[in-house]
Formats: structure tokens, sequence, C-alpha cells
């Protein structure tokens, strides 16, 4: 049977882009040519809110589907093979996939947007089921199939495949403007990053570490948790401070109960200066109400007080299990959850405070001189470039 091996793309929130649709789309394509960079196709087109990735090279499939499962903006990706739109050869397609699969049971799903060709989808559904059942002996399953064949019919041709990868959602990455985000190794930060990737917002990342008080391994956590995200978002730059002076300071002059809190308004203050430095307008945190004693409403208002720029918390309103689940899906949970000495957690009084006080912070603050100790602080910033 003479076909060709592609790829069918559906994207997802593109579809609502009215007049702005084809700028997003081109997003789309682009970001997906990065993707496959290293992978054969011959080019891709657009069909009917479809992009269809022409002649793949059919031994790799595996990497493929690695791939595909890094672009966000999509609902859905499927391998399939390209063929004419003739029901004989729609019958033996998936007679033949269905033989080589040997599921247990199977199901149909075919979308027709060709309205040219006769038989609509439920007709089609049940002849090419008819047929498969007259050559082997497999169960059809509607609701928990082992194997489901979908069957698009699209702008005069079939498209065949199984094994269907549902997609993040969202919008296409870097189709937004930028923001900085605080990552700090631990499992939050990241999710709260990937939450914002998947709305196109194109990130900067920024580490705070206290080395050498703490080892090198909260740094290398944070390196591949940022690598981890740059796959999503294909380039990425980090920002790796070091907090220990200031830290230092903050422990010989102020209360144990502000620590936390002093430090948090200290980060804020540095990527603030970063941010605006590279024209990016907010920043990101993995704050969770209630999850710890930083993150009451009363200590996020204080945080918030150091930050000119806008904070978004994408996580403030989500269960753990919630963010630990998808932690494990986008592949992060398993490095920060491995062993590594955070710069607040390391110095963590047994009591800190849970409704900080504005004027005792702003006491505090004069105390250290804080200013001298920024100057300092963002002359010692180390950056690092990822690419996917
Ligand atoms: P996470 O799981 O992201 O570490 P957390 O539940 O431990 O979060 P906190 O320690 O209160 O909560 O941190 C709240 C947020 O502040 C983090 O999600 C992150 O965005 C930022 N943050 C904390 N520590 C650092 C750090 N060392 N470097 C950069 N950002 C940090
Ligand atoms: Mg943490």
């Amino acid at each position: 049977m003479k076909h060709n091996d592609c790829i069918i793309i559906h994207y997802d929130e593109i579809s609502l882009k009215g007049n702005n649709r084809k700028w997003f789309e081109n997003i789309l394509i682009n970001n997906i040519k990065k993707h496959f960079s290293n992978l054969p196709f011959e080019n891709i087109s657009l069909k009917s809110a479809r992009l269809i990735i022409n002649k793949i090279d059919s031994n790799q499939i595996d990497l493929y589907k690695e791939s595909l499962k890094n672009i966000v903006g999509t609902s859905s990706a499927l391998i399939v093979k390209e063929i004419e739109q003739n029901l004989i050869t729609i019958n033996k397609v998936c007679l033949s996939m269905i033989t080589a699969y040997k599921p247990t049971s199977f199901r149909l799903t075919t979308k027709r947007n060709d309205k040219n060709f006769l038989l609509t989808s439920p007709e089609i559904n049940s002849k090419v089921g008819a047929y498969i059942q007259s050559k082997i002996n497999i169960p059809v399953n509607l609701k928990k199939p082992e194997m489901e064949i979908i069957i698009e019919l699209v702008d005069g041709k079939t498209y065949i495949g199984y094994d269907k990868i549902n997609g993040f959602g969202g919008l296409p990455a870097n189709s937004n403007e930028k923001a900085l985000s605080l990552l700090s190794g631990g499992i939050d930060s990241p999710v709260a990053s990937f939450e914002l990737i998947k709305r196109g917002v194109k990130l900067d990342f920024v580490h705070f570490h206290s080395y050498p008080a703490t080892k090198k391994n909260s740094i290398h956590n944070v390196e591949k948790l940022c690598q981890k995200l740059t796959n999503y978002q294909l380039d990425s730059v980090l920002y790796k401070v070091p907090l220990l002076e200031i830290q230092q300071n903050i422990m010989k002059e102020c209360d144990e109960k502000y620590w936390i809190i002093l430090f948090r308004r200290a980060m804020m203050k540095i990527a603030n200066y970063l941010a605006k430095k590279n024209h990016t307008l907010a920043l990101i945190t993995g704050d969770n109400i209630g999850q710890v004693a930083s993150q009451t409403i009363s200590n996020i208002y204080a945080t918030s007080d150091s930050s000119e720029l806008p904070i978004l918390r994408p996580l403030a309103g989500k269960n753990k299990n919630e963010i630990i689940n998808i932690a494990k899906i986008i592949g992060t949970y398993s490095i920060s959850i491995e062993p590594f000495e955070d710069c607040c957690s390391f110095f963590v009084p047994e009591n800190p405070i849970i409704k900080a006080n504005l004027n005792q912070i702003f006491k505090y603050e004069k105390k250290i001189n804080f200013n001298t100790l920024f100057n300092n602080t963002i002359n010692q910033i180390v950056i690092k470039k990822f690419k996917a």
C-alpha cells in the first residue's frame, strides 16, 4: 500500500484566536521545527485547524514521540499513515495496524472533516469495523479499548494512526511576553514555571543560593530543572545569585522570626532588578497559600511590598497533590525530591513569623544597610544558558 508517514497535530486555544490565529499558528510551526531540528520531515502544512508534519522517518518513531511530548499549545498529536480516500485502502491499513499490534480489544474513531467523502463518520466506523472482524476475531470495546485507531479524513486525504499523545493544551511556547521565574529547586516553583510556559510566557529563571554555607547540589538541581523546563520553551537563561552575605547580615542583626521574610524580600528586590534590566514586567513564584509559614496572606503581602513588579503565583490555590501530579507528568518531580539544602530552609528558625509587620521589617532593612549589600550581590551574579 502506498502511503506517507506523517504526524497530525491538533492545536488547542489557537482555535479561539480569531484574527490573530495565523500569528499563533506560525509560532507553533516554528516551535515544532525547532523541536524536530534533529529529526527528518519534508514540511509542515496547515489543513483545517490541524498541522500535518509530512514525510517523517518511520524508523525513528520513538524519537518523534519524545519530542512531541515537549510541545505545548497542542491538544493532541498522532503518528499516522497518509493514504488516499478510499474505503478499500482504509480497510487494509486498519487491518494491518491491528494485526501488527495484536490488541485484546479495539475501537475505531473517525473524524470526517472532509464532507466530500460519501460515508459519514459512524458509517466508516461500522464498515471498517465489520471488515476487520470478518478477517480477525478481536472484540470491539468502545469504552476501554486496548487499541484505539483514529481515522481522519481531511482535505482529500485519509490519515490513520493509533496511540494518540495528549498535549498539555494552552498556547504555543514563547507566544506571549516575558516573565522572570524564581526557581528554588523544590517541587512547586518548576510547576509554577511550567503553568506559565504553557500560557506562552517566555521565562528567564533566577535561583538564590547560599554557597559555600550550603553545598553546590542546590545549584546543580536547579540547573537540571532548568534543562527540563527548557525542553518545553526551547531556550532559557538562569541567573545564579549568591545570597549568603545578605543572609548573614540579616541573621546577625534581626530577630530570627523575621529571617525568612527578610530573605524573601531581598530575593524580590534582586529579581526586580534583573527583570527590569531585561525588559521583563512580571515575576513568578511557586507560592501556595497555607503550605508553609512564609505563605500566609500577611506574609505574601509583606513579600509583595518589596516588589514593584507584579508577582504571578499560579499555584496559589492548588492542592499539594495536584502540584505533585503535574510535577511528575512534566518530569521535574524526581529532580525536585533529590536531597539538597535550600538557602532558606537551611537557616530556617523554629518559629518564623506568621503575620509579619511591615514597620518592623523596614527598621530591620535600615539596620543591615541593604543597599550596599545589594550592590555587592548583583556584581557576583553568574549567568548560565540552556537549550532544548
Ligand atoms: P518550592 O517547592 O518552589 O521550593 P516551597 O513550597 O518550598 O516552594 P517557599 O520555600 O516558601 O515554598 O518558597 C516560595 C517560592 O519562593 C518558591 O516557590 C520560589 O518561587 C521562591 N523561592 C524560594 N526559595 C528560592 C530560592 N532559593 N531561589 C529562587 N526562588 C526561591
Ligand atoms: Mg522550597
